[in-house]
C-alpha cells in the first residue's frame, strides 16, 4: 500500500443514518488507519419519519428531505468518510394487514439491473477493494434494505465484467463482499445481561422476548472487527442524524463502557471473496493487503 494507492472500503446503505447505526465504528477505525472509506446511500430517506420527539414539529416535517441531507453531511464529517447519494427514492416501510402496495417509482420497485447501474459506476470510479452491504433479508425487513442487498451483490459481480454496463467506465473487480451482522441474538443477550447485572433496567427485554431464534444469523458471522475505541465516534455520528434518533431512546440505553467491555467488535459475514482469506478473521482487508502491494 502506498500513499498514492490506499486501501478503499465502500459501504452500501439504504438510507441516510443507516451508515451510522451499522458498521460505523468499523469505518471510523479504517479511516484512522488511512483507508479511504466511501458510503453509498441508495435513497434520500424521503419517506422516513421524525423519530426524535424533540424535533417532531411542523417546520421540521416540512423540509425533512433537506434536513436529512444536512444531517448526513454532519455524520460524514464525524466519521471522516466520503459519501454519495445514488439518487433513488425511499420506498417507506409498508405497514398494515394486508400490506399496502409500494409507492410508484420507489427504489424497491426499480428493476435490479437498472437499480444497480449507479453503484456499478461508483465502484468503477472509486475502485473499492472491499464492499459491505446487508444480508438477503436486509438485516431487517425494510424493502429498501432488501433492495440494497440485491443491487450490491449484482454490482459486485458486474463491475469487473467488461461485457456488462460497458458505458459506465473501466471494469473494476472488488475483492471481498461482506454482509453486516451487527444485531445478533448473542450480542443483544450479552448486553441485556450485562445491563441487568449492573442493576439497571434493560431496554432489550421486549426485543429478546419476541426474538425468533430461527431468524438469528449469528452462526453466519465470519469476521469480528475490534473497534470499541470508535464506539463514541459511532454514537456522535448517530446523534448527527438528529431527526432519526431519540437521544433518550434505546440506542443509547446501554452504557458505552458496557458495550466496549461486553461486545468490543462489529461483526460481518464474508459473503464473497476473490482472494485467499481463511475465516474466522478480524480484518475486512485480510488477504487484501498483500494482494494490493503485489499489484
Ligand atoms: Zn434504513
Amino acid at each position: 500500500m502506498t500513499e498514492a494507492d490506499p486501501l478503499r472500503l465502500l459501504a452500501v446503505h439504504a438510507h441516510p443514518d443507516d451508515e451510522s447505526s451499522k458498521g460505523a465504528a468499523t469505518m471510523a477505525k479504517y479511516v484512522a488507519e488511512g483507508v479511504r472509506v466511501m458510503v453509498a446511500t441508495c435513497t434520500g430517506g424521503e419517506r422516513g419519519s421524525v423519530l426524535n420527539p424533540a424535533l417532531d414539529r411542523p417546520d421540521v416535517w416540512e423540509r425533512l428531505p433537506e434536513i436529512r441531507r444536512e444531517e448526513m453531511a454532519r455524520a460524514r464529517e464525524v466519521l471522516g468518510v466520503e459519501q454519495e447519494f445514488l439518487g433513488f427514492v425511499d420506498s417507506g416501510l409498508p405497514e398494515g394487514d394486508p400490506l399496502p402496495p409500494l409507492p410508484e417509482g420507489c427504489f424497491a420497485l426499480v428493476p435490479t439491473e437498472e437499480a444497480a447501474a449507479p453503484l456499478v459506476e461508483l465502484i468503477r470510479r472509486f475502485k473499492p477493494h472491499v464492499i459491505t452491504t446487508y444480508d438477503e433479508r436486509g438485516g431487517y425487513p425494510h424493502p429498501d434494505h432488501i433492495k440494497t442487498h440485491e443491487v450490491s451483490v449484482h454490482a459486485f459481480d458486474a463491475a469487473g465484467d467488461p461485457d456488462r454496463y460497458p458505458e459506465l467506465g473501466e471494469p473494476w473487480q472488488p475483492l471481498k463482499l461482506y454482509y453486516q451482522m451487527g444485531f445478533t441474538l448473542p450480542r443483544t443477550r450479552a448486553l441485556h445481561e450485562a445491563i441487568l447485572a449492573s442493576g439497571k433496567e434493560s431496554p432489550y427485554a421486549e426485543w429478546l422476548e419476541n426474538w425468533d431464534p430461527e431468524r438469528d444469523m449469528s452462526h453466519r458471522v465470519t469476521t469480528k472487527v475490534p473497534c470499541a475505541e470508535y464506539f463514541a465516534v459511532r454514537d456522535a455520528a448517530l446523534i448527527a442524524h438528529a431527526t432519526q434518533i431519540d437521544p433518550n431512546g434505546r440506542w443509547f440505553a446501554c452504557p458505552l463502557e458496557v458495550q466496549q467491555r461486553i461486545w468490543p467488535t462489529e461483526d460481518y459475514e464474508l459473503a464473497r471473496s476473490v482472494v485467499d482469506s481463511p475465516v474466522p478473521e478480524d480484518d475486512l482487508f485480510a488477504g487484501v493487503r498483500s494482494e494490493v502491494v503485489v499489484r
